[in-house]
């Protein structure tokens, strides 16, 4: 039996929307306690009203945005939230030409019989609440699974849960009208070198992509946002922009189908810069590359951005111009041409690096 879905050639226009040339993702999804983590250094308090008043800060920073920024991940509590001017995000958003995109996950929860794996939950609702999302102006959504590499990890259980479970979620979407950013995040968590990071993204891009197939997930109209690939944190070798670049694409090249429309890296802890200069480094690797390869960072895109608001009405004009400095350069890196005119901006260096990072 041939597999129909009535949103097909919505969800490939979604795709291409948000991965035109020269743009990207702003994933600005952070939960309510991650967000907190945010705004403790800067000694902002969690609240409605801040979490607003910041993501306002985002949406608004000028028509700009939208040349470098395809599509936004939001957080449910924002999808519902306005501008201070009573506009909805939603259509602050749109008027920039930015696809707006949702957060379905609930969360990374433990995998028993592993050694400290997990697997991420929230599939029970899922149908509805896409339906409302989608009602609400969504057209792209968000799930984050989480691997990590070891002695024996990822471990088999890990691979093929998280691939079924990313599977379930990402047909659940498209029969409702959402693009679905698959994301497998190997953590960089470790002293592992850079080909065990290829051999372990290698294999378990090969699981997620088996799993899509069983599900009749429709390929052109997904996502997926996969880690980069880089040595762990602590491994004592360094290796340059180049060799990851040369590593990411390798690994790519082994595991994700040409049908996929774009490939959306999160930054996973690395420096914003670091995160500009090895995605202009996988864009400048020679030979095939099928996909769209560009960003959806959360940390890369905000951590300078942040720091310059410290939560001050009148600092709001400096921290935008910041944002949409980051997104320029990303938008340069996403198509290979990133010269580093934004290596010198304060914190673009410092390393956004958490253990165990739970988003
Ligand atoms: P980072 O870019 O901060 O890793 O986050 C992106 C993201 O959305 C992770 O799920």
């Amino acid at each position: 039996m041939v597999h129909e879905n009535k949103f097909r050639e919505e969800l490939v226009a979604t795709a291409a929307a948000i991965v035109a040339k020269g743009k990207g993702i702003l994933a600005a999804d952070e939960s309510t306690g991650t967000i907190g983590k945010r705004f403790d250094p800067i000694g902002v308090q969690n609240n409605e009203d801040n979490r607003r008043a910041y993501r306002e800060l985002l949406f608004t920073a000028g028509p700009d945005l939208g040349k470098y920024v395809g599509g936004c991940i939001l957080y449910e509590e924002t999808l519902f939230q306005k501008a201070a001017n009573g506009k909805p995000f939603t259509d602050v958003l749109k008027e920039n030409g930015v696809v707006i995109g949702i957060k379905v996950d609930k969360g990374v929860v433990p995998l028993s019989g592993t050694n400290g794996e997990t697997t991420t939950q929230g599939l029970d609702d899922l149908a509805q609440r896409c339906q409302k999302y989608y009602d609400a102006g969504a057209r792209f959504a968000k799930w984050r699974c989480v691997l990590k590499i070891g002695a024996n990890e990822p471990s088999n259980l890990s691979m093929l849960e998280n691939a079924n479970v990313l599977a379930r979620y990402a047909s659940i979407c498209q029969a409702n009208g959402l693009v679905p950013i698959v994301e497998p995040e190997i953590l960089m968590d470790g002293d592992h070198s850079l080909e065990r990071a290829v051999e372990a993204t290698s294999l378990v891009l090969a699981y997620v992509y088996k799993a899509l197939a069983d599900h009749k997930v429709f390929l052109e109209g997904t996502l997926l946002k996969p880690n980069m690939v880089t040595p762990g944190v602590d491994c004592k070798k360094t290796y340059s922009a180049a060799e990851i670049g040369h590593a990411t694409v390798t690994a790519l090249r082994r595991g994700v189908p040409p049908a996929v429309p774009g490939i959306t890296f999160l930054s996973g802890g690395q420096s914003e810069e670091n995160a500009t200069l090895h995605l202009n480094a996988i864009n400048q690797v020679p030979g095939p590359k099928p996909w769209a390869l560009t960003f959806s960072y959360g940390r890369a895109l905000q951590a300078s951005t942040i720091k310059a608001w410290a939560g001050k009405t009148e600092n709001v004009k400096a921290a935008q111009d910041v944002l949409l400095a980051r997104a320029k350069a990303n938008s340069e890196a996403c198509q290979g041409i990133y010269k580093g005119d934004a290596a010198g901006a304060a914190g673009a260096g410092e390393s956004l690096y958490v253990k165990s990072y739970v988003y």
